[in-house]
């Protein structure tokens, strides 16, 4: 019997805002769902240029914001996972509005962004390049990325989306993202050029939107074996999209996930080569109650609901922190830390939910111990406002461990310091460096002023070296998140606090800081590292 070859329709919505964009999405994919429409490729654009967080991401963590709206730049917030992107007028998106049923084939979403992204490669390469999928979710020509792709899920219709760079300026979406540098590791820093790649560059010349479309679309045509037909926005589409749109232009879509500053929220990370998920659990502090938790970063998950509905199982649950916590209470000491209740329901709704890709069981276990134990705190005498301001390095916060050193960031020096990129200090009081000495002396703590990466990395080696055991330090909480593996990696236990005011992140100064040039001022959190002085020495000290 002769199989039938399956008709989709193509739209180019051509260059719209993101909020219709984004509206739009939501619209197709509902209609999608409800059968109203067929199977679908649609092409799109932005005009005015954006940026894109993911729909787990906090909006003012990945975006600088004050770049965006000082550069017309439009900020919104996609239905899919993944992480922020910033979107040229040149660059086109591609998405496939199908249902399950139609690749039923597909085991999972692994295999979803295989097809898809070779698929796309295949009308890619039309224009005689060589570009092909790369696990997980991109498309690539010679090692350099020229797309990503994610996807999101309605009951029984998926869209799958990605993005065909055309004509990138690389140093607006630096500029505008914060989540691309502070995903690579400093000696990739510089090279980011050479780690993405788009149409132009590759081909000599910028090809017409028409060529682009066309050629993709041929490449959807030819490998999923299929016909494609010029169509339009049907009227439900279109309804659909009506009653959306306000909510994607709306504050509480674009802004549902931001940094809460708030003694109330405790904070904790999972970090992988790939990924870094923050949970913030708010709690009531004084009924020790987990009032609610978000789960957000640039992560995958699917099917895309699933945090959701992780987040609201996970709803105003006592917490009932073990008095007898011990020291150190690592992944075994998970039972003692989170209380039967709150581990009870994150099993309940993995062992009921079904396949979840992206997120385990074991992940969010260990990032809701983190966040809780950092209650924890409090109990030796840290500020409730201070609890998100220490992080740890190969151990938990508890251990007795005396502090050998303690190491300062030079950003902290004042910026006409004659000290401020090299060792030393003559106390004149123009920054908290000087208390901090001060401090550090009265605790017998050595210090040491750290002037960039590699002499972070040297001192820690050298110090491992040397068999010292414990060092305190002061960063910013970016800086932490991006080294963690290499602190890590050195295998030397530590604590570090957070300091306060614009860090170089903040300000897109990250290279210059990596290289030790970073001109901007940071305070250390004197009261803070009293504390933790005291904690960890005040046995050294006593008579
Ligand atoms: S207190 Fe020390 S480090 Fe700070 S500006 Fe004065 S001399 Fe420099
Ligand atoms: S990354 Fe920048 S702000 Fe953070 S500690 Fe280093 S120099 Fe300071």
């Amino acid at each position: 019997m002769k199989k039938e070859i399956k008709k989709v329709r193509v739209i180019d919505t051509g260059h719209l805002s993101a909020a219709e964009n984004m509206a739009l999405d939501a619209a197709i994919l509902e209609a999608r769902d409800k059968n109203l429409v067929p199977d679908t490729i649609r092409f799109l654009s932005f005009k005015p240029h954006c940026a894109l967080v993911g729909s787990f991401q906090s909006t003012d963590r990945e975006l600088r914001l004050d770049y965006c709206r000082k550069n017309s730049i439009e900020i919104n917030r996609r239905i899919t996972g993944g992480g922020a992107l910033y979107w040229s007028g040149k660059d086109i998106g591609w998405e496939y509005f199908s249902t399950g049923q139609s690749f039923g084939g597909c085991a999972g979403y692994e295999q979803y962004y295989e097809l898809f992204c070779s698929a796309a490669a295949c009308g890619i390469n039309r224009f005689g390049l060589n570009s092909a999928f790369r696990p997980r979710n991109d498309i690539e020509i010679n090692g350099r990325k020229i797309s990503g792709s994610g996807g999101t899920s309605l009951k029984n219709a998926f869209m799958f989306q990605g993005t065909l760079l055309v004509d990138l300026d690389i140093d607006i979406m630096l500029r505008a993202l914060r989540v691309p540098v502070e995903k690579l590791k400093y000696s990739e820093i510089n090279s980011l050029k050479d780690r993405l790649t788009w149409l132009s560059r590759e081909l000599g010349y910028c090809p017409g939107r028409g060529d682009i479309i066309n050629n993709l679309t041929q490449g959807f045509a030819q490998y999923f074996e299929i016909e494609t037909y010029k169509g339009k926005l049907s009227e439900e589409e279109i309804k659909i999209f009506n009653e959306k749109l306000p909510y994607f232009k709306s504050s509480s879509h674009i802004y549902k996930i931001t940094e809460e500053k708030s003694s109330g929220f405790v904070y904790s990370f999972h970090k992988s080569e790939k990924k870094v998920i923050k949970c913030t659990a708010n709690v009531d502090l004084k009924r020790k109650i987990l009032k609610n938790v978000y789960f957000t970063g640039d992560f995958f998950c699917y099917p895309a609901r699933a945090v959701y509905d992780l987040e609201s199982s996970l709803k105003n649950i006592r917490i009932d922190i073990n008095k007898d916590l011990p020291a150190s209470a690592g992944n075994e000491g998970i039972e003692k830390v989170l209380s039967k209740n709150i581990q009870d329901r994150v099993d309940s709704f993995f062992d009921n939910y079904g396949k979840i890709t992206g997120i385990s069981k074991n992940i969010i276990k260990n990032l809701l111990n983190g966040a809780i134990s950092r209650l924890d705190i409090c109990r030796h005498g840290v500020e409730n406002e201070n609890i998100n301001d220490i992080y740890t390095v190969c151990t938990e916060f508890g251990n007795k461990n005396i502090i050998d050193i303690f190491l300062i960031p030079y950003c902290a020096k004042h910026p006409e310091c004659a000290y401020r990129y090299r060792q030393g200090c003559d106390f004149c009081g123009k920054c908290t460096v000087g208390d901090a000495i001060k401090l550090a002396k009265a605790y017998k703590i050595r210090h040491i002023t750290i002037t960039s990466f590699e002499h972070l990395m040297e001192t820690l080696e050298k110090l491992k070296k040397q068999n010292k055991k414990y060092f305190a330090g002061c960063c910013c909480e970016a800086f932490y998140l991006k080294h963690l593996n290499h602190f890590e990696e050195k295998g030397l236990a530590g604590i570090l606090m957070n300091i306060d005011n614009t860090t170089c992140y903040d300000l897109g100064k990250e290279m210059d800081a990596y290289a030790g040039r970073f001109e901007g001022f940071t305070d250390l959190k004197l009261p803070l590292l009293e504390k933790i002085f005291k904690i960890h020495n005040k046995s050294a000290v006593s008579p």
